[in-house]
């Protein structure tokens, strides 16, 4: 490159073109969310656009205005349809337009939030304390925003191996370990816990595992047995996770009873309240949470019932100052000043990544413009649809209910007294693909107490109850149709 050699930039060469290709796409994307109920809730992608994704990587430009062609005809019409309101698999977030104007005006006001004093930074320390607020956690806590649920058990399990450990484990390490830690969850937990303990390098064998009762809470009493046999063994019981929401069936831990137990025995007490922390400030059922209050840390998800789009998780921690031990580092090329730009303390001093995006902005503006109550009165409408879709199954006899309904979730099958379990799991399950395939609705599928089931999640802020008739209807069609094929 020379003096005189042309200065590139990757702004565009005319600014009232981009305005036009970015109004089409704000015309889009308005008139996407408005149709979203006239579309399949997802639909298969054909062999001739999926080999379209194994094109070379693009060494030249293309305009635009082409690119974009291309996403609306190859990427928006294979989505996964969790923001349809017949859509109900998993545990997902059914987003919300806000977010996404929110999602783009962070990325167009550029700020990396890893520290820095930056209003955005503000931002996300003032929804940090929003969530800590609306949990009922003391003004004195901290948190960290995540990518979502896992990063954020990672996050408070980390604080609370490091708490536990009897060694400076992030000089020693975990071979230093004076006794073998063990942490004690239901044996409905989430996966999460158990990567999280993995990559913590205490390994699947310091999970300890309580069964579950016929409500699929956490035994208190075989926890308390777990934990006198594991000290008698001379192991250190280091934590107990309860879960607020089980993602099988939504069942809530006893939390008091547990925040009581672990107090008398001075364990660190997590909640993973991923799916069901936000009741808090739901007004009819907000006592189910009861306790939640009382936990040493707690991982949520505002991207499940506040319908942020992905990603945001969100870790809090009772004790700031064990949560800034746990990882506050600078390298010499990231020292902390009195003024300028690198003052005012480091959000990534409370979690692993150091680069972070704005994320906090999606939260700060739908909240504004929702209110907290609103957001509150979805989540009971949600539970209030949940019993609804239950009764549904009551009453008809050819479904039955797996589990009891305890928030959202709601497990049932179409049944048949006369099949053994296997055959019916196979009907189920081909009942849930048809209706998946079909574009009709998602359900999900799960085991529990041993048996397969349909698994409905109500996580929607779209759904209506006539979509969870259609649903019985549908299950219930197909279900005949599929017995009376049947040889
Ligand atoms: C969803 C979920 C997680 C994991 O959260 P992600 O946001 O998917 O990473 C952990 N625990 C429970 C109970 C969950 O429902």
């Amino acid at each position: 490159m020379t003096t005189d050699t042309p200065e590139e930039s990757l702004d565009p060469a005319n600014w009232a073109d981009m305005h036009k290709t970015a109004s089409r796409m704000i015309d889009d994307a308005v008139a996407h969310v408005e149709g979203v109920r006239e579309r399949p809730v997802w639909q298969q992608m054909p062999q001739s656009v999926r080999e379209g994704f194994l094109t070379p990587a693009p060494m030249k430009s293309t305009p635009l205005d082409a690119v974009y062609d291309e996403v609306l005809s190859t990427v928006f019409p294979y989505a996964m349809g969790n923001i349809h309101p017949r859509f109900w698999g998993w545990y997902m977030g059914s987003s919300n337009f806000t977010g996404a104007l929110a999602d783009f005006l962070a990325a167009i006001e550029g700020s990396n939030l890893g520290g820095g004093d930056t209003a955005a930074a503000q931002v996300d320390r003032q929804v940090v304390n929003w969530l800590k607020e609306l949990m009922d956690f003391p003004a004195s806590a901290s948190g960290t925003l995540t990518s979502g649920g896992s990063m954020a058990n990672m996050v408070c399990l980390t604080v609370a191996r490091n708490k536990m450990a009897g060694v400076d484990v992030r000089e020693e390490g975990i071979t230093a370990l004076p006794k073998p830690l063990r942490f004690y969850t239901s044996d409905q937990v989430h996966s999460a816990s158990q990567k999280a303990l993995e990559a913590l390098g205490l390994g699947r064998r310091a999970l300890r595992v309580i069964p579950s009762d016929a409500n699929f809470r956490m035994s208190i009493p075989a926890l308390e047995q777990a934990i006198q046999e594991d000290r008698a063994a001379g192991c250190e019981p280091a934590c107990v996770i309860a879960t607020a929401g089980t993602t099988n069936t939504g069942a809530i831990d006893d939390m008091q009873a547990i925040a009581a137990l672990c107090k008398r025995q001075g364990i660190w007490f997590h909640v993973d309240g991923c799916i069901g922390a936000l009741i808090k400030i739901a007004p009819v059922n907000r006592t189910m949470v009861e306790g939640i209050e009382d936990a040493d840390s707690l991982a949520l998800d505002p991207h499940k019932w506040l319908h942020t789009p992905f990603e945001a998780g969100c870790a809090l921690v009772k004790d700031a100052q064990l949560h800034f031990d746990t990882f506050e580092l600078h390298g010499e090329y990231l020292e902390e000043k009195p003024r300028g730009i690198a003052s005012g303390g480091f959000l990534a001093d409370y979690c692993f990544e150091l680069s972070r995006g704005f994320k906090a902005l999606k939260i700060w503006m739908s909240l504004k413009e929702h209110g907290v109550e609103k957001f509150g009165c979805l989540i009971d409408q949600n539970i209030a649809q949940a019993a609804y879709l239950t009764d549904l199954i009551h009453t008809d006899p050819h479904l039955e209910l797996m589990a009891p309904t305890s928030i959202n979730i709601v497990c049932f099958r179409y049944r048949n007294a006369e099949a053994p379990d296997e055959d019916l799991k196979a009907l189920n399950t081909e009942i849930m693909l048809r209706l998946q395939e079909s574009g009709l609705a998602v359900p999900s599928d799960t085991t529990v107490g041993g048996r397969h089931c349909l698994r409905v999640a109500i996580n929607n802020h779209r759904t209506k109850r006539q979509d969870l008739d259609l649903l019985v209807r549908e299950v219930v069609k197909l279900g005949q149709e599929l017995e009376a094929a049947a040889p």
